[in-house]
Formats: structure tokens, sequence, C-alpha cells
């Protein structure tokens, strides 16, 4: 569903975070992306969802070439995409169900004043998601008086509302404790699974790619130096 083809980013310093990246993600496979600090890897994920532009190559989501595309057509093609974060980019001030929502509606800023006019369906959908990530208890609650596992299970939630094709997952764990951090990302896995979802989940965690990744593609130097099962994984990647 997404093929990445040459894809190279050379950035105005001169680094060149990306060398002709060749990948191919199919529908519903959950992918880790590893590698050391620098490697590339939020460049990949950024070039994916068009923050950062390619200097060279082309990037497809199914059918839809992503190198290229007007304003209006990208942000077409970008609801396809969901983006789930290291530090979780809630709105403290805002209810879990408020931030839920607020990924479908696009702009926090606005939100309250929509709240009587929110499509009902979008409402029952996201308090269904709430439960499935396990938090129906907590509709109401602030967000900044969530544990940051709670934050990130908000987060998971409204990147779904977006009912997306494909998940871009940047460090999700980086800021949870090892238990909780398990926990998030079989949650992800399992919801990939669920509803027939597409991944790449940039994350320094080795184990944590082996136990819940489909595949694993390791990066050095903007360059794939791995591309193969968690069980194929050698020790010095
Ligand atoms: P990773 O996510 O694997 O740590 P990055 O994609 O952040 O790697 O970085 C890859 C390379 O690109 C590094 O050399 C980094 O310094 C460089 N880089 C990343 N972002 C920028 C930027 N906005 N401007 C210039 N260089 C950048
Ligand atoms: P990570 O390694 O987790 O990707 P970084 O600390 O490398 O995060 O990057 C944080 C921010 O700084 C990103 O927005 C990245 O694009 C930018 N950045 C990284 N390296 C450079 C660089 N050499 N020059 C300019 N911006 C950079």
């Amino acid at each position: 569903m997404l093929t990445l083809r040459a894809v190279t980013k050379r950035y105005p310093t001169g680094d060149l975070a990306l060398n002709d990246i060749h990948l191919s993600l199919p529908r519903g496979q959950v992918m880790a992306l590893i590698g050391p600090s620098g490697a590339g890897k939020s460049t990949l994920i950024r070039c994916v969802n068009r923050l950062v532009e390619p200097s060279g190559g082309s990037i497809h989501l199914e059918d839809t070439e992503l190198t290229g595309l007007s304003s209006g057509r990208l942000r077409q093609a970008r609801r396809a995409m969901a983006m789930i974060f290291q530090e979780y980019a809630l709105v403290d001030r805002l209810t879990v169900m408020e931030n839920v929502l607020s990924g479908r509606l696009g702009y926090v800023g606005f939100w309250r004043s929509f709240l009587r006019r929110y499509p009902k369906t979008d409402v029952i959908e996201a308090f269904r998601l709430l439960e499935r990530v396990g938090l129906g208890h907590a509709l109401d609650k602030r967000a900044d008086a969530l544990s940051g596992g709670q934050r990130q299970r908000v987060g998971i939630a409204r990147a779904l509302l977006q009912d997306p094709r494909l998940l871009l997952v940047d460090e999700p764990t980086a800021s949870l404790d090892p238990k909780t951090s398990r926990q998030i990302m079989r949650l992800i896995r399992e919801l990939c699974a669920e509803r027939d979802l597409a991944a790449i989940i940039n994350i320094h965690d080795v184990n944590l790619a082996r136990q819940f990744a489909d595949r694993i593609v390791g990066l050095r130097g903007g360059e794939i130096v791995f591309d193969g099962k968690p069980g194929e994984l050698n020790a010095e990647i």
C-alpha cells in the first residue's frame, strides 16, 4: 500500500539524511524502523507524511503519488495517514474526549465551540475507541491529569478516529517505563490487526521492535542496513 522508490533527502545544511531508500509496505503490516540516533528514522516518517519534502525519488500511497501533490490533494491524502507522537501532542486543558475528537476536526482551537454541532457518529466512534484503549472511565478527565501511558492511549484513539489506512508512529514509548511501553506496543499491534492497518513505528528499543513488529527495517547513515523478520535480526544491528 505504501511504496518508496529511490527516496533521498538532503537537508539544506548538507546532511544526507536518506540515501536511495526503496521500501514497500503491504496492507496490514507492522514495520519497526530501528537505528541509531541520526540514522534518518524521523526523516523517513516525515517524508511519507510530507512534513519534509524529499529531495528525490517517489512515494506512493496506494494509487496516489505523494511527491508533487498540490496542497489540496495532499491534505486529502494525509487523511489516510495518522500520526502517533512520542510526546503525545495532547492539548492539556482539554478533556480526553475532546482531544480524541480534535483529531477529526483538525483544528483544536475551535473545538469547544463545535461541541454541540459535532457529528454524532464521530462522538460515538470516539467513545468506542476510548473504551477499546481502556479509557472509557476517563472521558471527562483533563489531559494533564493523565499518566504517560494514558496520554499515549488518548493519542492512539485520536489517530484511529481519523480512520487511517496507515499509522506513522514516532518513538511512541520513549517517555514511558518498560512495562507501560510493552502495553502500548501490544495495543498498537492489536489495533493494527483488528483494523488491517499498516504501521511504520520508529523505535529505539530493539527488543520492543522484535517483540511486536512483523518486520524490522534497520537504518544507518540514511541507508537500509537490514530488512527482515524479527527472528532474522542479528545482535549487531
Ligand atoms: P533519527 O530519527 O534516526 O534520529 P533524523 O531523521 O532525525 O534521524 O536525522 C537524520 C540526519 O538528518 C541527521 O544527520 C540529522 O542531523 C539530520 N537532520 C534531521 N533533521 C534535520 C533538519 N531539519 N535540518 C538539517 N538536518 C537535519
Ligand atoms: P530525533 O533524533 O528524535 O529525531 P533530534 O533531536 O535529532 O530528534 O531532532 C529534533 C528536531 O531537530 C527535529 O525537528 C529535527 O528535524 C531537527 N534537527 C535534527 N538535526 C538537525 C540538524 N543537524 N540541523 C537542523 N535541525 C535538525
